[in-house]
């Protein structure tokens, strides 16, 4: 229930409305999961029951994360730049502003910047119930990167 503070701003007392979320603090990707800059900014990570993880993730020209999988999968959606994607044993697809990528559980991967251009997705995955979130092999190598392990 709303009440009337003096100044006319309506006070609302917890539980009665949604909540605006501490903001935490923009983070540097780790250089072991990640080569080049590449900064995330958290979301929403859930609560048990909720197992949500939301990251507004910015990579520089280049910059891209290592090989990886998720266990329930993952979905990015890219809001800025040019990016590229890749799933192990696949083509380097090309992604910009406005494409939905979805990554099965347990598909191997990676995603990065454009090597011209910044790139930022949202990206959305859940923990499971149990285990890791995720997990994490080698850094793409330059070749893989410019597709020159393709030929
Ligand atoms: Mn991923």
């Amino acid at each position: 229930m709303s009440q009337q503070a003096t100044g006319g701003t309506a006070v609302r007392e917890k539980g009665d409305e949604v909540d605006i979320q501490p903001k935490q603090p923009t983070a540097k990707g780790p250089a072991d999961l990640i080569a080049g800059d590449v900064w995330f900014d958290v979301t929403a990570k859930g609560e048990q029951p909720s197992r949500i993880r939301v990251n507004a993730v910015r990579f520089s020209p280049g910059a891209r994360t290592a090989w990886h999988s998720h266990a329930v999968g993952q979905t990015l959606h890219v809001t800025e730049g040019r990016g590229l994607v890749q799933a192990r044993g696949g083509e380097i697809v090309a992604i910009r502003p406005g494409d939905t990528i979805h990554a099965a559980p347990g598909e191997w991967h990676w995603h990065g910047a454009a090597l011209d251009h910044f790139m930022t997705h949202i990206a959305m995955w859940e923990a499971p119930a149990e285990g890791p979130e995720s997990d994490w092999g080698a850094h793409v190598t330059d070749a893989e990167y410019l597709g020159q392990d393709q030929e």
